[in-house]
């Protein structure tokens, strides 16, 4: 026995000779140690391996039989893989527990199980029930290996074997195969030490009908008695020379099975789509923990649960990366938008973060559990909508803001110079300030979303309705102290002019003035208010307002003609050109014979009749009566307690008798220079 097979010698020198360390994409990992506890490792192994982000685009093959029939070293000659390999010479044992090791050149992860041969030493069966149910829940191929002469021992450790993985697969798969789901596995029977004296196909009939048997022999749920071997497993036969005794056969043999788990071409290919037990590469890892926890726990191993739970740890997981990448993206535009800033295209720089995380999510986790899928989805798009939705109102209030702004401008910029018409400049802004708020606004939103912008439209057209108005306004007001201007200015003169030839008409003759001025004032006002689209009411108000300024100006005019000094310097010129010049406006030199008594008291009392007639706004036609109604409602003028009929009063009673008697002295003095005149020409 100190002549091993060379393949034996290299293998040996990978594995326990450890001078020559395996490459990472082969490195094996113990998945279950010795005290059965399940790695931590494996997900970082996967990722190793180089397999993490295949998909379904990987296969799991496991290994069964009993101790020492060679497993190991099959693994390693048909995946390049670096299992221990029972050690010839010393016959020392290999390390328990599960073994997985990537395949080489393959997408192919390899497990294989190394326990004690419990049930012929009648202990630990216990291990080898798990890590069939472990082995059946992920592989898509159990290699059952056998030695030739095992064939046919219908009470042997193998059958036992058996009897266990078909047990172990109802509980698993019974209720899915109903469901016309995938759950087959496929069984490779790999016959080692085949002499050749009794052909495959003879030990293919013999092995089938004893499984037939033991399938039989089960005792099943009685849902499930109806079904047959063949609704869980396909069958598959080979046998293998002897690997010492037939060296050459034997390394030939090995490669051409081998083509057959390689070689997708072949005819013979092994894995096919059916097996698959449709676990993404990146949830393996977890997958698997899961199982052996279950296992473990000798707790019922519902494959369903497990798929959803794999899917929710999972899909969460991927949910987590796409939403930080996300979150990053979406964070750069967060501060420009609290800052009021309107971020152009910010729509579509939403709608690229947005798809991009479903995409990165979609990639990963749509190979999960479906519902699980969906769900974890719309969770997503809640979050990530979430994130957008302040950036989104954010913009539409900035948006509001800077429309709102542009509108007041363009608005303003319109008014300014002349001619223009208030109404097309309002509508003219507006239709600016509206256009741009709904194109921003349209592109910012998302539309899978229930995001709307039209109540931000409608608070904008508002304020822009507030503002227009309260321009509108503004207006109105300087309109209407330009009129008033005009209306002073052409008082003014005709007033003072009618004020200085006290007549009985005089009255009459400043009310049509005001009237005229007040019907050129009132028409321009009206041929301007068409454009400011004022209301009836407004126009109303305002041409109150107009009247009522008018008739304040006139009567501002009025008390200037008649304060006091220019009242008496009225009345003194209404006596002297009485007193001092004769009837041909010829100055008077009295002489000591003339009547100065008579004709100071003529010119005296003419002149005092002039004070009722300048005490009171009556004309003598009582037509043009002015009549100004009361307008409480009047907001442009903030004199409140105005009251019309006392504004027709000049002077109180007391006012003209002050003012009477001032000109009383003031005529006397006229009349002591009188008589002092005639005395001084006397003298001379
Ligand atoms: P395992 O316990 O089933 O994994 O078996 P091993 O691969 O560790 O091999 C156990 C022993 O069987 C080793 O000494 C191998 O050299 C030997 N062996 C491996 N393959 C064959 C084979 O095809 N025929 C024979 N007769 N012996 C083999
Ligand atoms: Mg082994």
């Amino acid at each position: 026995n100190d002549t091993p097979a060379t393949g034996v010698t290299i293998l040996n020198g990978h594995v326990s000779g450890g001078s020559s360390s395996p490459s990472k994409s082969t490195e094996r990992i113990q998945i279950v140690d010795e005290e059965k506890t399940f790695t931590p490792e494996l997900g970082a192994q996967i990722d190793k391996w180089g397999l993490r982000d295949v998909g379904f685009a990987y296969n799991i093959v496991s290994v069964f039989g009993s101790q020492s029939t060679g497993k190991s070293t099959l693994l390693n000659r048909l995946f390049g893989t670096t299992f221990d390999v029972m050690d010839e010479t010393r016959r020392q044992q290999t390390t328990k527990g599960i073994w997985m090791c990537r395949a080489k050149d393959m997408n192919v992860m390899v497990m294989d199980v190394e326990g004690t041969d419990g049930r012929e030493r009648g202990e630990d069966q216990d291990f080898e029930r798990k890590s069939a149910l472990f082995s059946l829940a992920s592989s898509e191929i159990l290699i059952v290996n056998l030695w030739e002469h095992q064939v046919g021992l219908y009470q042997g450790a193998n059958m036992g074997l058996l009897k266990t993985v078909f047990e172990v697969n109802l509980g698993l798969f019974g209720k899915k195969a109903k469901d016309g789901t995938s759950g087959r596995t496929l069984l490779l029977f790999v016959i080692r030490d085949h002499i050749g004296q009794t052909p495959l196909a003879n030990l293919e009939a013999t092995l089938t009908s004893d499984l037939n048997a033991i399938w039989e022999g089960l005792s099943k749920p009685a849902d499930l008695k109806d079904l047959k071997l063949s609704d869980y497993f396909d069958l598959a036969f080979t046998a293998l020379p002897h690997k010492i005794l037939s060296a050459d056969k034997f390394e030939s043999e090995v490669l051409n099975l081998r083509t057959r788990f390689a070689d997708k071409t072949s005819p013979n290919y092994l894995f096919k789509p059916a097996y698959h037990k449709r676990i993404p590469a990146d949830g393996v890892a977890f997958y698997m923990e899961g199982i052996w926890e279950q296992v473990q726990t000798n707790k019922d191993l519902d494959l369903p649960t497990q798929q959803e739970l794999l899917a929710q740890f999972r899909c969460d997981e991927i949910s987590a990366v796409a939403l930080s990448e996300f979150n990053e993206q979406a964070k750069s535009q967060k501060r420009p938008v609290e800052a009021g800033k309107v971020v152009d295209g910010l729509g579509a720089l939403m709608k690229n973060w947005r798809t991009s995380a479903l995409a990165r999510y979609d990639r990963d986790a749509s190979r999960y559990h479906k519902g699980v899928y969906g769900r974890k989805r719309a969770d997503l798009i809640a979050n990530l909508d979430a994130t957008l939705s302040p950036l989104y109102l954010g913009q539409l209030k900035n948006l509001h803001k800077s429309c709102l702004a542009a509108f007041k401008k363009e608005m303003l910029d319109g008014l300014k110079g002349e001619g223009y018409s208030f109404a097309d400049v309002i509508a003219k802004a507006r239709g600016t300030c509206e256009g741009s708020f709904s194109t921003a606004a349209k592109e910012a939103t998302i539309e899978e979303t229930d995001w709307s912008w039209e109540e931000e439209l409608q608070l904008l057209k508002e304020e822009i309705g507030f503002v227009a108005d309260q321009c509108r306004k503004d207006e109105t007001k300087k309109m209407i102290n330009q009129i008033e201007r005009n209306i002073k200015k052409q008082l003014s003169e005709p007033v003072e002019l009618h004020l200085n030839r006290p007549s009985k008409g005089m009255w009459d003759s400043i009310l049509l003035t005001f009237r005229e001025v007040l019907g050129k004032a009132e028409a321009a006002y009206l041929s301007k208010a068409t454009s400011f689209n004022c209301t009836e009411e407004e126009n109303a108000t305002s041409l109150a307002s107009l009247r009522k300024r008018a008739w304040l100006a006139l009567r501002a005019k009025i008390d200037e003609q008649t304060a006091e000094q220019a009242f008496l310097s009225k009345l003194r010129n209404h006596f002297e050109e009485r007193f001092r010049y004769d009837e041909q406006g010829v100055p008077r030199v009295w002489k000591p014979e003339d009547d100065i008594d008579g004709a100071f008291k003529k010119a005296k009392d003419q002149t005092l009749e002039l004070v009722p007639l300048y005490s009171r706004i009556s004309p003598e036609d009582s037509s043009l009566e002015y009549d100004l109604p009361s307008e409480p409602s009047d907001s442009l003028l903030e004199s409140e307690d105005f009251d019309f009929t006392a504004t027709l009063t000049v002077f109180t009673e007391t006012k003209a008798v002050d003012l009477t008697n001032k000109f009383r002295k003031d005529a006397d003095a006229y009349y002591v220079e009188a008589k002092r005149s005639t005395v001084s020409s006397i003298a001379q």
